[in-house]
């Protein structure tokens, strides 16, 4: 999982599903079997970091190109709660033509977090090898939040 390419044609969607299951299977946390072992590579790839508002704002700042669209896992979790991600450069590119995001200004972006973030840890992940995703996260249905749950200490703090 984690390629521009996987997030434009939806396979992203399947990767995290599995990815999820496999948690859920692993009720003594995440072991070392190939398909654990597998997932857990597969997140840390992501290099997920829990952002503050602030430094979230700096990034959409820097960024070339913005993208808001509906946060990647949510067609998983229909019965969960609305937010939006924050997509970034190449991601906000590949995003908006598949028409999975809508192009957006910083002021918009920066709006759009400032809605989410309360209840919403803001997490950004890295697609193709570079920081494009700001998700405003739902932890109970994560894969982040989930796999840390289940023993993976696989985000990183912004004190970190
Ligand atoms: S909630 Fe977690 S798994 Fe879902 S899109 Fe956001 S960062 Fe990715």
């Amino acid at each position: 999982m984690g390629n521009i390419e996987d997030y434009q044609n939806g396979h992203i969607l399947k990767s995290i599903g599995r990815a999820l299951q496999t948690i859920s299977n692993s009720a003594q946390g995440l072991d070392d079997t190939p398909e654990s072992i597998r997932v857990k590579q597969k997140i840390c790839e992501f290099e997920p970091t829990v952002l503050s508002f602030e430094k979230a704002i700096i990034a959409v700042r820097s960024a070339r190109t913005i993208a808001i669209g509906e946060r990647i896992c949510r067609p998983l979790h229909q019965d969960s709660e609305f937010t939006e991600s924050i997509f970034l450069d190449e991601l906000a590119e590949a995003m908006t033509e598949a028409g999975h995001a809508r192009s957006a200004g910083p002021a918009e972006a920066e709006q759009t977090l400032k809605t989410h973030s309360g209840k919403h840890p803001l997490v950004m992940s890295k697609v193709s090898g570079k920081y494009l995703e700001i998700c405003a996260s739902a932890p109970e249905s994560c894969v982040f939040w989930q796999a840390e749950k289940n023993g993976v200490r696989c985000m990183k703090r912004q004190q970190d």
